[in-house]
């Protein structure tokens, strides 16, 4: 049996015959570059996250950029995420000219450890940027008192957490403003890249729509510099289409989940835990286990994908040795970093599949 990481094929598959007429349209309409398809799956995602608008953009790490230039972040400001996390999440950051502060990890959830945040914070600080990672969202109600109780706006970064919930509350609506990635592999993916904001602040949003377009809201009249970020066409249709499934889809990953948990219970391995209040929408199915990179390899050899996200954390990567953060500075993430794997997840996979793999990692000695 073989048990690919990922099987986008088998999903375009199961949509086809929605997809093709959806991407048929944009074409015969020319609406290639923003335009009715865009700015219709912009209310669909708004609506879907309980936020009051949506403005679509062309990556996450844009989305990202362009929440942290409409607070006005920049050159001697620091911003606050995650250890653990996608580079994305830091680099965004950097574009802005600001610096990027660690908070290292809680080590059941694998998210940013609130009770290790306000050491963190500085006068500079303008910005604490959770991120839901795995598809489990941060603990946010802490994290958002911390921020009131300093004035400091937080931005989610739902990468990871399309349709995830907190005490209720949609990932995207928690902040003041949501930035979601559309990669292909994520749990709502475009047909190419894609990225959101979600917000329910008008200034900000009108500030994000024009940022995203070269600074304007009237073609060839320019207010400020701004990005060519804007969302193609067939992407917005595509998203349309799919956004439909999303929750039907994340089902099927917490159906999946559970299947693994019941399986490998009593196995080797740590299962991901769901804290209370939070609907985990399993982007990322990740254990852990001691001698990882034996377990990765003899599950490649049995034919199931097996990835590590990820392998080094942003501090200790090489684009990041200017901040000068020695090992030992986040012990958590580090600790982490080394035991975890991530298992083949997505909706469409088998319960014979993850007893499969189950049964491999059983095997393992
Ligand atoms: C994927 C991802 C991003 C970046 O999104 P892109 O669309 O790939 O630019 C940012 N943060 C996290 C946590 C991610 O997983």
């Amino acid at each position: 049996m073989q048990v690919p990481f990922l099987d986008l094929k088998a999903q375009y598959q199961s949509i086809k015959g929605e997809i093709d007429p959806a991407i048929q349209s944009v074409c015969a309409d020319a609406a290639f570059v923003l335009g009715k398809y865009v700015y219709d799956f912009e209310k669909e995602f708004a609506k879907y996250c309980g936020a009051a608008d949506c403005i679509a953009v062309d990556t996450g790490t844009t989305a990202l950029h362009l929440a942290m230039l409409a607070l006005d972040i920049g050159v001697g400001d620091e911003v606050i995420t995650a250890a653990n996390t996608f580079i994305a999440t830091c680099e965004a950051i950097s574009y802005t000219g600001a610096r990027p502060v660690l908070v290292d990890c809680d080590e059941k959830t694998y998210n940013l450890d609130p009770a290790k945040l306000e050491a963190r914070i500085t006068k500079r600080t303008k910005a604490i940027i959770p991120v839901h990672l795995y598809g489990q969202p941060a603990d946010m109600d802490p994290i958002l008192e911390i921020a009131r109780k300093h004035n400091i706006p937080v931005i989610e970064d739902s990468a990871q957490g399309h349709g995830a919930s907190y005490k209720g509350r949609s990932t995207g609506s928690m902040g003041i403003m949501g930035c979601f990635s559309f990669y292909p592999g994520k749990n709502l993916g475009a047909y190419g890249e894609g990225g959101a904001i979600t917000t329910s602040n008008a200034d900000l949003a009108a500030k994000i729509r024009k940022l995203r377009d070269h600074g304007s809201a009237k073609k060839y009249y320019h207010d400020v510099v701004g990005y060519n970020y804007r969302m193609e066409g067939i992407q917005g249709a595509v998203l349309n289409v799919k956004l439909r499934h999303l929750d039907k889809w994340n089902d099927a990953r917490r159906r999946n989940a559970d299947h693994y948990r019941k399986y490998l219970a009593g196995s080797s391995v740590i299962v991901p835990v769901e804290a209370p209040g939070c609907k985990h929408v399993y982007h990322l199915f990740v254990v852990r286990h001691p001698r990882r990179d034996d377990l990765i390899a003899f599950l490649g050899q049995h034919g199931i994908g097996a990835l590590i996200h990820y392998p080094i954390p942003a501090h200790l990567q090489n684009a990041y040795r200017h901040l000068a953060l020695a090992e030992g500075e986040y012990p958590v993430t580090e600790r982490v970093t080394k035991e975890i794997l991530s298992l083949p997840m997505f909706p469409e996979l088998t319960e014979e599949q993850v007893k499969f793999v189950a049964e491999k990692i059983r095997e393992f000695k």
